[in-house]
């Protein structure tokens, strides 16, 4: 998506190898116009295939899943992160390991907000090991519903998340597809 890669080249910060700081239009402040055009071109990826919920994890994955979901007509449910949990009885809870923060986060879900059989659509910000969607993949196929597509806003391809989500079976969309952060610069995929 061409726009996409415009305001990563542009605003995008390379803090190392391996993490990219995109916080002036998708991380901290929100550039609500290139979020509608990134829910449009998830939309129109999926052309074709049903879904009954967008589900993202907070807070990144709000701006763009919210997007998604007004232009699919859907509700977006988006899983929490907890640190430690006492009442669980009406939650889905998955551990996630965070890959830019180097913790291991419970993330929740209400039982209430998934039901069998229903198709849903996962948004996430970035991708990376892939460990923040195979979580909510496990609660989404633990409530009985189907994981009928992945969107990523941006894929940082040389992580092995995309090519792991591939192999388990995952429909993976993804608008930005980074090759390289090396020498201080963002490298996309052709
Ligand atoms: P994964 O779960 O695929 O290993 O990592 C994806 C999650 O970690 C995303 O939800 C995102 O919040 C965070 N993340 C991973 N890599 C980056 C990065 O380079 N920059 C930012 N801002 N977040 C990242």
């Amino acid at each position: 998506m061409k726009a996409l890669q415009d305001k990563i080249r542009q605003d995008g910060i390379v803090l190392s190898d391996q993490v990219l700081k995109v916080d002036s239009f998708l991380n901290h402040m929100v550039d609500p116009q290139l979020m509608l055009e990134v829910g449009q071109e998830f939309v129109r990826r999926f052309e074709g295939v049903t879904f009954d919920k967008v589900l993202t994890l907070e807070s990144s994955g709000i701006a763009p899943a919210v997007m998604t979901a007004l232009t699919l007509q859907v509700p977006l449910v988006f899983a929490r992160k907890h640190k430690s949990l006492t009442l669980k009885d009406d939650l889905y809870v998955e551990t996630v390991y965070s890959f830019t923060k180097q913790v291991h986060n419970e993330i929740t879900i209400s039982r209430k907000f998934l039901a069998p059989g229903e198709r849903i659509l996962i948004i996430d910000d970035f991708l990376a090991y892939g460990e923040a969607t195979f979580g909510m993949a496990r609660i989404i196929e633990s409530a009985g519903a189907t994981v009928a597509g992945v969107g990523i806003v941006i894929e940082k391809s040389f992580q092995d998340g995309a090519r792991r989500l591939k192999e388990a079976g995952y429909r993976v969309e993804s608008l930005a597809r980074i090759a390289s952060l090396g020498e201080q610069k963002v490298t996309f995929l052709p």
